[in-house]
């Protein structure tokens, strides 16, 4: 489905098998030009469904000249190596968000990793093994793509006549980046902000000091300050109470790291033991995934603020109380 939300700019929603149900993009017209920032999720529909779509407004999908992604989530670039490859278009990214995609392609690599991080907080290795599998999928999803153009915060970009700036957002995901226009004061903000619910977080599985939360709450900061009119983000709907959003989600996080909070005791636990005792024993493997990601996230913020201690035992990290 496309929709024009300005002149010359609109948004792309395709639907997705799972969770969120479906995913924006946007695609910004000048001229015969056309720049689309993310691309949706690759399925065997989808470049069809993406062809038609312009059509019906008139528009090419050939002439697609530019891709800008914000994060290498699959449901956001997984499109991007096949455009690239019937348009001839430029992939820009940032350096971190190509760094991730080449983990997915460096499979051997990522997935010791994986092992490594996941059965120090406590996973039992068929869980594991169903997290490698998740990986394996997303990289048979996300097609080849080369990077044209390395983003860096701040930068101005410029398409046709109009002008946008890279604003880096870690947090969401590791080389997670928004675009602002300044003229439209507008945000186009991938999954950095969200209308119904507060963007997952990601650990770094590769930085045992990485804090996603204090760096996602600095990413929100430098939202803050742009004076946004409106956000169009990847799922749900456009938003224009920004700064009331951004207060809300960080309250959210102050609520559910208080929440994990009172589960840590004298008693050693793992991320995994606060998981269970949290989400329950009957999540589907990939919610677990999920479930210990958004427990370790808070561990590692509440471990940084001296709230609670971290130490290894037997090969795992096990968390307590301070009580100093
Ligand atoms: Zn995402």
């Amino acid at each position: 489905m496309i929709t024009e939300i300005k002149k010359n700019f609109y948004r792309i929603t395709s639907r997705m098998p799972y969770r969120l149900r479906h995913v924006h993009a946007y695609l910004l017209a000048q001229d015969k030009n056309l720049a689309l920032f993310d691309t949706g999720l690759n399925t065997d529909s989808a470049l069809a469904a993406m062809e038609k779509d312009l059509q019906s407004v008139g528009l090419d999908i050939r002439n697609i000249t530019q891709i800008y992604l914000t994060h290498v989530h699959t449901d956001h670039c997984s499109m991007a190596g096949l455009l690239q490859k019937m348009t001839g278009a430029k992939v820009s990214l940032s350096a971190p968000a190509f760094e991730e995609y080449r983990h997915y392609r460096k499979a051997d690599e990522a997935v010791a990793q994986v092992r490594s991080f996941y059965s120090s907080h406590g996973m039992t290795p068929a869980e594991i093994d169903a997290i490698i599998d998740e990986f394996e999928d997303i990289r048979a999803i996300i097609t080849e793509f080369g990077a044209d153009n390395i983003l860096e915060d701040k930068q101005v970009c410029k398409f046709g006549s109009t002008q946008f700036q890279v604003i880096s957002t870690p947090g969401h995901a590791g080389g997670h980046i928004c675009f602002f226009f300044p003229k439209e004061k507008c945000l186009l903000a991938g999954d950095h902000i969200l209308p119904y619910i507060a963007p997952s977080l990601t650990p770094n599985i590769f930085d045992d000091n990485h804090r996603p939360l204090k760096t996602y709450l600095e990413s929100l900061g430098k939202i803050e300050k742009l004076g946004c009119a409106e956000i169009h983000p990847g799922h749900g709907n456009s938003l224009s109470s920004v700064n009331e959003r951004i207060a809300e989600i960080r309250a959210h996080h102050e609520q559910r790291k208080n929440h994990f909070f009172s589960f840590i005791s004298n008693l050693p636990k793992t991320a995994r033991d606060v998981t269970q005792e949290i989400f329950g024993e009957d999540l589907p493997d990939f919610e677990k995934f999920l479930a210990l990601n958004e427990t370790f996230v808070y561990l590692q913020e509440l471990k940084s603020e001296g709230a609670i201690n971290e130490k290894k035992q037997d090969h795992v990290f096990v968390y307590t109380l301070n009580k100093s």
